[in-house]
């Protein structure tokens, strides 16, 4: 194969031929050559549609570059910051591509997600959304549009992503993409056990914490999320319909112990060219040893857009009903790992007392830090991995004080026990939280990032960041 080419020419014999796994082989090849004490040539070959020999190498070596098989990963999308996400999606797809991370809802905007973190099943994997942005077009709040990126103006950057609006309106980000899978293989377990759930979720995102750099797309899965419902619920709810009546029934007729359940839900992406017995197999391999109600494990094959549009049907549903305007005191939260279960035993106490209903989703899924980068403004606890805990709470407007008190609840049981939590989409009023929140060392820089960029506070009031009280 290397010796020849489409032309056939000519035919040259290399003494060698490398197929690299990794660029790393490349460069050791290269220095190897270089550190020789008499440099031999090397040819690195496409695919061989030279005519005359252009890619061989007569004793050298030659470079077989299919042999890498990396994902293509240069692509990259400039979108405004007002555009939705599900927009986002649709344009990129009609050209094979996708951003790679994502939120559970689309209606969602650029600008809005990329100024707290975006969050979703992917960012164990890819980071949050905030991590998957090469550059940005911001206007200041002094009123300078300025382009800023990792290494140009890159203090700005840094600021914006995560930054709650304070310091400039994004215009424009370039975001990262992927060829986009077609598939999905959308998947959920149930539990009737807290610790065995969370250890179940650790251990599918553990091999992902140790990697800086991207692993192959094709393995592993891409999306693991998790969620907690009392058993007399219904299992489905707006955030995505599951599963069928059938499936339905048994699940509500299972005898659980304290009535509490627990979803692990996983998806693995797969593409055109994939046989679907080797996805089938990978997804088999992934979940080998995990320890949910025999049985008890649903599977589902969806479009890729159907995957993640998922809520977009619920939301049409509850509009239709006019239950989409109603409050919302949602509570998020980032826990770390190692007091996930001392902050778990309050909350279905908490949650069931008055026996009210769990009154909307809660979602629990466990997140790597190492794909957040702590030079962005977005906060999260220190340990390597914690939890994002979402109470998606909807209420009538006459009772949405219960919940909120139930919310004040959590955090005060947080604080009187040293759960050191860190609120996601936060939500303070006073000058002190918020320098608690961020920390002493965060909150100096975020100061000085506002002095900088919106020195007369201009920008985002409603986050009452720089306007709250003493
Ligand atoms: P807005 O609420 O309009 O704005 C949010 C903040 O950003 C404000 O301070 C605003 O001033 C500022 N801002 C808005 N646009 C810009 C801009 N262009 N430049 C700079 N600052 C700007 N979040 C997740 O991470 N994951 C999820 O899965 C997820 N699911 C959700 C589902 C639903 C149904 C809802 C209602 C929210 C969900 N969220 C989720 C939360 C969501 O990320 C936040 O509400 C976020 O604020 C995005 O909403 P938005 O685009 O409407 O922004």
């Amino acid at each position: 194969m290397a010796s020849t080419d489409f032309g056939n020419l000519v035919h040259t014999n290399p003494a060698a031929v490398l197929h690299p796994s990794s660029i790393g082989d490349i460069v050791s090849l290269l220095k190897f050559s270089n550190n020789h004490s008499s440099p031999f040539k090397i040819a690195p070959r496409g695919r061989g549609h030279s005519c005359r020999g252009q890619a061989m190498v007569a004793n050298g070596v030659v470079i077989d570059m299919p042999s890498l098989n990396n994902p293509i990963t240069r692509f990259y999308a400039d979108v405004g910051g007002e555009q939705f996400w599900v927009d986002v999606l649709h344009a990129t797809l009609d050209h094979g591509v996708a951003p790679v991370s994502w939120t559970d809802y689309l209606y969602l905007s650029v600008g809005g997600t990329l100024s707290n973190a975006g969050i979703s099943g992917q960012a164990f994997r890819y980071g949050p959304q905030i991590t998957n942005v090469h550059e940005l077009d911001v206007v200041t709040g002094k009123g300078e549009l300025i382009t800023s990126s990792k290494k140009k103006n890159s203090e700005l950057f840094h600021a914006v992503l995560g930054g709650l609006g304070q310091f400039g309106i994004i215009t424009r980000a370039r975001i990262r993409l992927e060829a986009a899978p077609k598939r999905v293989k959308w998947v959920r377990m149930l539990y009737d056990d807290f610790s065995t759930f969370t250890r179940d979720q650790e251990h599918l995102i553990s091999l992902y914490g140790n990697y800086q750099e991207l692993i192959n797309i094709n393995h592993g899965l891409n999306y693991v999320e998790g969620s907690i419902i009392l058993q007399q619920a219904n299992p489905n709810n707006w955030r995505s319909s599951f599963f069928s009546s059938n499936d339905q029934l048994r699940i509500t007729s299972l005898n659980v112990p304290n009535g509490v359940l627990y979803f692990l839900e996983v998806a693995k992406f797969y593409y055109d060219h994939d046989d679907d017995t080797n996805t089938d197999k990978e997804l088999k391999k992934q979940l080998e040893g995990l320890n949910y109600i025999p049985e008890f494990i649903f599977t589902r094959d969806v479009s890729f857009v159907e995957f993640l549009n998922r809520v977009r049907k619920g939301e049409l549903e509850l509009h239709s009903k006019g239950l989409w305007e109603v409050p919302h005191p949602w509570l998020n939260i980032f826990i770390p790992k190692s007091q996930i279960e001392d902050l778990y035993h309050v909350i279905p106490n908490i949650i069931a007392k008055d026996n009210t209903d769990l009154a909307g989703p809660i979602l629990l899924y466990p997140l790597n830090r190492n794909k957040w980068d702590d030079k962005m403004s977005a906060v999260t606890p220190e340990e390597d991995v914690f939890y994002t805990l979402g109470l998606l709470h909807s209420s009538g407007y006459d009772d949405w004080e219960a919940l909120e008190r139930k919310n004040e609840e959590i955090l005060k049981y947080c604080e009187e026990h040293g759960i050191k939590i860190k609120q996601y989409l936060p939500h303070y009023t006073a000058k002190k939280e918020w320098e608690n929140h961020f920390g002493h060392k965060k909150w100096r820089i975020f100061q000085q990032r506002k002095n900088s960029f919106d020195p007369k506070m201009i920008l985002s009031p409603g986050q009452k960041i720089f306007n709250s009280v003493d």
